[in-house]
């Protein structure tokens, strides 16, 4: 039963083959015998997922229907839920309740999906290798040695070893796309503004998005019609209809124009890699698309400029967490500089603690100007690449990580290397594209994901190609071993 993929599940329920609450009941027996190995929930629901399951039961007898009802999910631990731990991965939030559900929760809730639990992550968010979580790491369910990807490391680790269908993500510079690469996994930034914010407990608001992870591009449509949607809550939520993204997988690539930009293919990327993702160049060129070189020139300053505009929000956001109105406060204050200094001296873990002092500094009184303008400059550059690569071409396509997964601990002592893996997924948020990253090989043993990006609110187009590949190919049905 575990197998199933979320587009299975509604036909089974659908059949009556078996009932949410049997499905429900199985996975959450799964979730208790395995995740002791991954860590990849911070707070299980079993009482609310019972209950939910009974009701969509119930809504399915009395005749309704839909995609998602019934259907187990579990949500990344920074979407606010009601009177549930929303913990963000921080001591600071270690004792949150939520008093209201994020829009997502709302929606996937309203369409019938049952919540298993809130996954682990990195704290805040902040991270590529769910290292920096206050509740442990995550292990990448392909070898337990190695990292998951993060920020969203438990729900990628969690699908990938089939303790449930999907989950919710979400991605600021590739915390869904670098985790679903590095555990066999398919997961889709939608464009910004595409999915709603509201109760998303904010790390870089310019850069967040929600989005699906799941195994296969069908199920990232289903979940992503759950998800998405205009926002009135959402100052930055886009008032765009939303396709039917189930009912667009079957279009042909038959002279689908795909870009390969050169830059991507630079010494910083391995061989293997690079050699996984000629393939599945080739196999969308049998599929009928044309393939052309393009260039992206100012990819090499992406970085750069999101390790400075990221913490910059960051700093901002964060200051919210004073010890006064939410989370942690630190024991006996002697006054209110005190209760500041220590609650959030205590709360906060060392990389958010990095994060925190490199924006506050970027947004200082005479740095300014020379670090987080020029960095907002730069973002416009990138943007400016993509918007001309896209009068050439429907979709570009290349690696979503220089690396397969790294090893626990590999790049605990040196940020920046860990900073380095986001090169490819970073530039999609700096310009506010759609990206999905789906499965396209091993190395080692470690699976290596492909990316693709679409000009803004094409995440048909990309959850299309996507499909049409995963028709042709069978990386994304390999399952880890001991899952
Ligand atoms: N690795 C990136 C960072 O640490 C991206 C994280 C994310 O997308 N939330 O900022």
């Amino acid at each position: 039963m575990h197998q199933m993929t979320l587009a299975e599940i509604a036909r089974g329920l659908a059949d009556k083959k078996f009932s949410s609450e049997e499905l429900t009941k199985t996975l959450l027996a799964r979730i208790a015998l395995l995740d002791p190995q991954l860590n990849s929930f911070i707070s299980l629901t079993e009482d609310l997922a019972l209950q939910q399951a009974k009701a969509a039961d119930a809504r399915r007898a009395n005749g309704e229907s839909g995609a998602l009802l019934g259907a187990p999910i579990a949500h990344k631990d920074l979407f606010c839920t009601q009177g549930i731990r929303t913990s963000c991965g921080s001591k600071m939030l270690d004792n949150f309740k939520a008093p209201y559900d994020a829009t997502v929760v709302a929606k996937l809730a309203a369409a019938g999906t049952v919540t298993l639990g809130k996954t682990n992550m990195d704290e805040f968010a902040m991270g590529s290798a769910n290292e920096s979580s206050y509740y442990g790491p995550v292990k990448n369910p392909w070898n337990l040695e190695h990292v998951p990807g993060g920020s969203s490391g438990g729900s990628a680790a969690a699908v990938a070893a089939r303790l449930l269908p999907a989950a919710t993500g979400t991605d600021t510079g590739g915390s869904i796309r670098q985790p679903a690469a590095l555990t066999n996994l398919t997961g889709l930034k939608p464009t910004y503004g595409r999915v709603s914010r509201w109760g998303m407990i904010a790390y870089a608001s310019s850069l967040d998005q929600g989005g699906p992870m799941a195994r296969t591009a069908e199920d990232c449509a289903i979940l992503l019609q759950g998800m998405a949607g205009f926002d009135p809550q959402d100052s930055t939520s886009i008032d765009e209809p939303v396709p039917d993204y189930s009912a667009g997988l079957n279009g042909s690539l038959q002279g689908l124009r795909i870009g390969v930009p050169k830059e991507y293919f630079s010494a910083g990327l391995d061989p293997r890699i690079a050699e996984l993702i000629h393939n599945s160049v080739k196999e969308l060129e049998k599929l009928g698309a044309v393939i052309k070189e393009i260039s992206l020139p100012n990819m090499q300053h992406a970085i750069p400029a999101y390790y400075v505009i990221a913490p910059a929000e960051a700093s901002s956001n964060l200051s919210r967490f004073d010890g006064v109105r939410f989370g942690h406060r630190c024991e006996n204050p002697k006054d209110l500089i005190d209760l500041y200094k220590r609650s959030r001296g205590e709360g906060f873990g060392p990389e958010v603690q990095r994060r925190i002092m490199v924006g506050a500094y970027a947004l200082s009184a005479g740095y300014y100007d020379a670090y987080y303008l020029k960095a907002q400059k730069i973002r416009r550059l990138i943007k400016n690449d993509f918007m001309a690569a896209f009068n050439e071409v429907d979709i570009i396509l290349g690696p979503t990580t220089p690396n397969p997964a790294w090893k626990l601990g590999a790049k605990n002592s040196d940020p920046v290397a860990a900073y380095l893996e986001d090169v490819y997924t970073i530039t999609a948020n700096l310009a506010g594209l759609p990206g999905l990253s789906m499965p396209a090989g091993f190395v080692d043993g470690l699976p290596v994901g492909v990316q693709l990006l679409a000009p803004y609110f094409q995440e048909g187009r990309l959850l299309n190609v996507a499909h049409q590949y995963q028709l042709n190919t069978d990386w994304h049905t390999r399952t880890p071993t001991g899952f």
